[in-house]
């Protein structure tokens, strides 16, 4: 199938659900994303600050661009101007440059907090309790160019659909603890980033707001051409 068709084909199944397609086009070049454009897809997923930075200027500028890898503080700066939602906030210090970073741009930046639900040593993210000591430091409440718009997770790469359903419903259940001690007066905090191609299924039949889809709409990466 095309990008197009691919495209179409998520738009059809997510319709009438709470849930949203972020096309991951990391490794894949801009030629290729403006066929999902011209698709009619508008939010992008990169995993790398420079990466995202380059391409920005070659596409439309309605494109959202989703930052979803692991974003080093002094990489902020690159994607500060125009990022839609960073998904991938899984430190306090992350947090203050962010903010600072909104603050230098008069703008505030969307994120997502990232939590460790998978049982790998290679994934980053939050537990709970972390995320808890972050929202109630006097850091954190004093700033005003970062928001919190809700948790982000990476389940384990394995085709055992108990062992997945176990990863995102934990995350459903952070994502309710959360907004209900700290979010409960704030509509932005609603979203649960969770599913790839491999488990979008099953991700969104636990709730998941937004499925971050790479191969199953571009096909596979391959890192060599990079
Ligand atoms: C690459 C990536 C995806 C998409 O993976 P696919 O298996 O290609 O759908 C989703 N989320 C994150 C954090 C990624 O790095």
């Amino acid at each position: 199938m095309s990008i197009e068709e691919n495209i179409q084909d998520f738009r059809q199944r997510l319709q009438g659900t709470n849930c949203q397609l972020i096309a991951v086009s990391k490794t894949h070049p801009v030629e290729l994303i403006q066929e999902a454009y011209d698709a009619g897809q508008r939010a992008f997923g990169e995993n790398k600050a420079q990466e995202m930075m380059l391409k920005q200027p070659q596409l439309p500028a309605d494109v959202e661009w989703h930052m979803i890898g692991h974003l080093q503080t002094n990489k902020v700066k690159y994607i500060a101007p125009f990022v839609h939602l960073i998904q991938s906030v899984d430190s306090l210090r992350l947090a203050q440059e962010i903010d600072k970073q909104g603050q230098k741009h008069s703008r505030v930046i969307n994120c997502l907090l990232q939590f460790y639900i998978a049982d790998e040593e290679t994934k980053f993210g939050l537990d709970l309790e972390e995320a808890r000591q972050l929202l109630r430091s006097d850091a954190f409440r004093q700033m005003q160019n970062m928001r919190i718009c809700g948790v982000m997770g990476v389940a384990t790469n394995t085709q055992d659909e108990v062992h997945l359903q176990k990863e995102f419903s934990r995350l459903r259940h952070i994502f309710e603890a959360l907004k209900q001690e700290f979010f409960s007066e704030a509509p932005y905090f609603k979203e649960i980033s969770m599913g790839m191609s491999s488990d979008y299924g099953l991700a969104i039949a636990e709730g998941s707001t937004m499925i971050r889809v790479g191969s199953a709409i571009f096909g596979y990466r391959n890192y060599q051409q990079q």
